[in-house]
Formats: C-alpha cells, sequence, structure tokens
C-alpha cells in the first residue's frame, strides 16, 4: 500500500516529513514492512504553503486498516491544528493511482474535489480534516512516479529541543560539502559563505542533506557535528529535478506555472530598490519581465552583463507578470558594435559626418570616406548555463551540478 499525508504544520511547528518518519517507526513495530519513504515537493507557487510544499507517501507492506488507523492516530497527536491553514490529509492506497494528478500538482494547481473523485475511483481509504485540501498533497505524494529522483537524509531534533536555537557545527559542514560534492549539494553556499541545510524556523528538523543517493547523505551526513539529534529518516525525493517546469511560450504563461522559456534580450538589465535586477526577454511581438532578485545575490552579477540581442533561455516560475529566475542559458552572445566616424588616412584626423546619408568628411584636407568605422564592444560573459546560488535555490530546481538540462 501507499500512505500518503501532507499539510500537519504550521509556521509556528511540525512538519510532516516528521510525521511520515515517526510513522513508519511506528509501522515497523506493528511488523509491517517500510520499503520506501517518498518525499514530494509539490508546486512552489500554491499560496496556501507553509513552507516548501512537500507531502510525504510510506510505501509500506501489511494490514492497511490497521496502517490507516494508525496514520490517522499520529497525524490527530501531532498536527498543529490550532493553525486555521492547517487541513491535514491522510489517504491508504492499495491500487496505483493516476500519476497525472502528481504531475498537475507538481506544475499546476489542483482541486480538492479532483483527488476526492481519484481516492473513491481507487477504492482508497482516506480522511480529510477541517477544509480537507490536505487531501491533495496526499493523493498527489500517493500517485507520484519520479521520473528523475533525489536522496535528502532529514536529521531530526529531540522533541524538547524544539523552538530553542539549533546546535550544529559550522565547520562540519562546509568540510562535508567538500568532501561530498557533486555528489551532494546545498549543505552550504561556499561562495557567499552561508549554511544552507539547516532551517531556521521552530519545527522539528536539525538539518538535512540532499544528494543523489542514500550512500552520498549518508556519507555527508555521516561527517556533520551537532547537538544530540533524535530520529532520521533517509528519503527518496523530487527535489533537485526541475519537475515543476513545462515549457513555455512567452505571450502564453500563466499565473503561478514554472517555465523554460526562451526568448532575445530586449533591454539593458536594470539594478531597482533592494538591489533586484529585471531586464526583458522578447518572442516577436510578446516580451517578458526576468527577475533575478536580491537573495540570488551573485547570479545578478551575471544577469547585469546581458544586453540586448542575447539569446537566451530563463527557467522559474511566471508570477506577477514577471518569471522569477532559477537557472538561465546564454544560447548566443550578441555582439554589439559602436560606430563612429572613420580616422582620414591621408591626415590621421577624425573625420566628421557630412550630412545624413552623405557620408564622411575630413575637415582638414576635405577627404571622403562612405563607410564609418565600426568596432565590436569586447563581452566578458560567456554561452551557457548560469543558476542561483545555493542560498536562494528552491527545492525543486536541479542544481547544474547534476548535470545541464537538455
Ligand atoms: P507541510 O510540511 O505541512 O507539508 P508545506 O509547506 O509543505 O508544509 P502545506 O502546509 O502542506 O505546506 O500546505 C500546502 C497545501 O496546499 C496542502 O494542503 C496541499 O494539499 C495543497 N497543495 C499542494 N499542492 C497543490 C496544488 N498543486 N494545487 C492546490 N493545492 C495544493
Amino acid at each position: 500500500m501507499l500512505i500518503g499525508i501532507d499539510d500537519t504544520d504550521s509556521p509556528a511547528g511540525m512538519c510532516t516529513t516528521y510525521l511520515g518518519a515517526v510513522l513508519a517507526r511506528r509501522l515497523i513495530r506493528e511488523h509491517m514492512r517500510v520499503r520506501e519513504a517518498r518525499l514530494v515537493r509539490l508546486n512552489p507557487n500554491v499560496t496556501y504553503k507553509t513552507r516548501g510544499n512537500a507531502a510525504i507517501a510510506l510505501d509500506v507492506l501489511g494490514d492497511a486498516d490497521r496502517a490507516f488507523a494508525i496514520a490517522c492516530e499520529i497525524v490527530e497527536e501531532l498536527a498543529d491544528f490550532s493553525c486555521d491553514n492547517t487541513n491535514p490529509g491522510v489517504v491508504v492506497a492499495e491500487e496505483r493511482l493516476d500519476f497525472a494528478f502528481y504531475e498537475r500538482a507538481v506544475t499546476d494547481f489542483c482541486e480538492i474535489a479532483d483527488a476526492v473523485k481519484l481516492l473513491d475511483a481507487a477504492g482508497a481509504r482516506y480522511k480529510g480534516y477541517k477544509n480537507r485540501r490536505g487531501l491533495i498533497g496526499a493523493t498527489a505524494a500517493v500517485a507520484s512516479v519520479l521520473a528523475d529522483k533525489t536522496s535528502e537524509i532529514l536529521v531530526y531534533r529531540e522533541p524538547e529541543r524544539w523552538g530553542t536555537p539549533r546546535a550544529v557545527d559550522r565547520e562540519s559542514l562546509f568540510a562535508a560539502e567538500v568532501a561530498t560534492f557533486p555528489h551532494t549539494w546545498d549543505t552550504v553556499d561556499i561562495v557567499n559563505g552561508v549554511v544552507v541545510c539547516v532551517p531556521h524556523t521552530p519545527d522539528p528538523v536539525l538539518f538535512g542533506i540532499r544528494g543523489e543517493s542514500p550512500a552520498w547523505v549518508m556519507l555527508a551526513r555521516s561527517m556533520v557535528e551537532s547537538e544530540k539529534p533524535d530520529i532520521e529518516q533517509c528519503w527518496v525525493t523530487n527535489q533537485g529535478t526541475d519537475a515543476h517546469l513545462r515549457d513555455g511560450k512567452i505571450g502564453e504563461l500563466q499565473e503561478g506555472l514554472s517555465y523554460r522559456v526562451h526568448g532575445i534580450v530586449g533591454d539593458e538589465p536594470m539594478t531597482g530598490a533592494g538591489g533586484h535586477v529585471s531586464f526583458t526577454i522578447k518572442d516577436g511581438d510578446h516580451s517578458v519581465r526576468c527577475m533575478a532578485y536580491e537573495p540570488t545575490k551573485n547570479f545578478r552579477s551575471i544577469v547585469r552583463e546581458l544586453v540586448p540581442g542575447d539569446d537566451v533561455i530563463a527557467m522559474g516560475s511566471y508570477k506577477k507578470g514577471s518569471i522569477n529566475l532559477e537557472k538561465m542559458k546564454v544560447v548566443t552572445l550578441a555582439a554589439p558594435v559602436i560606430t563612429r566616424p572613420p580616422v582620414c588616412s591621408a591626415c590621421s584626423k577624425r573625420m566628421t559626418s557630412d550630412g545624413t546619408g552623405k557620408g564622411y568628411k575630413c575637415r582638414k584636407c576635405g577627404a571622403h570616406a562612405s563607410e564609418p568605422e565600426v568596432r565590436e564592444i569586447p563581452r566578458t560573459l560567456a554561452a551557457g548555463w548560469y543558476e542561483v546560488p545555493p542560498t536562494a535555490r528552491r527545492h525543486l530546481a536541479k542544481p547544474l551540478c547534476r548535470g545541464e538540462p537538455e
């Protein structure tokens, strides 16, 4: 069976992945076999999300009625029901659900009624609490088929420490990154000198290490020194896979979806208030603004080097009329030129214009020239892929260390 859970936390605490890790241990104690623990990130632009729009699914061998009862018991025990925006959902399905629902949940928006229809059709056991919105994520997690996957080991805190400052040794995190990159990523941001894998919210997570396989994340994890942890769970995830992106065309982009978009830079990038950098890209008569916000740090200096005419692929979510850049490919660089009057070959003086369309004239000797001097402006930017730094990376965005997008 697959057990799906979502929407159990609030800004004040809890985390659906922690609840899933506790559930896995209770099921094992009941002599059930937990074959996989899966963590899916869904559409990052869903406004109801508490933090990273995560949902979990456990692949379990055992009695489905008993597992459903235990899952509901744990949600009732641990979910933060006090928050208006916490609407848990629990699903236990013994049949595969249509994976199109997962695809929609990660790239688009879903309705609670559609999740319920799918669950009824599959004869699944399910329970939605309060407004039942968590059934969307729980159903999507159970329906998920991961074409590409990565691993994350999440290390949780002892309950009595929740809400207090976390003690994780900074040097050991940098050492773990150096020893295991590119097989693990985003533990720290070396260029910006920032620890990325330790949250600052009052939830049960102490830190999480992301990477290509359980073996690599566990190796990095073994190098980390910290306060005494509680339980740890290694998750199979869709993080770092670009599962949220779809091909888009400028002029046809929809609010809240995430895209790969091809276009030609239309204007000089501008740095606005707060250090946010913006420029437009065009496709025929249509154009769209691209944004590199201040938290994308050094990525902005790449963006500032674009000039009109550069051919680019922009990747990111389309929100309020802008693509919020996660990654960008400079396909070809424009070759900007400056033109000015030529130098007179007889007296080495720069000529002046002789009137519109009349060429150039030397004021000293009267010589004429028809063509201007044309000089290419050298570019420091190279064609290729560029990405935001680890500190600004979204959960679903595929880091370039995993390979360049096709
Ligand atoms: P948690 O750890 O509790 O899962 P979170 O940041 O992952 O925290 P949630 O609290 O789960 O966010 O809130 C997200 C809500 O949005 C859930 O109720 C989920 O079912 C719903 N949801 C997720 N994806 C979609 C979608 N594509 N369309 C509509 N609703 C969605």
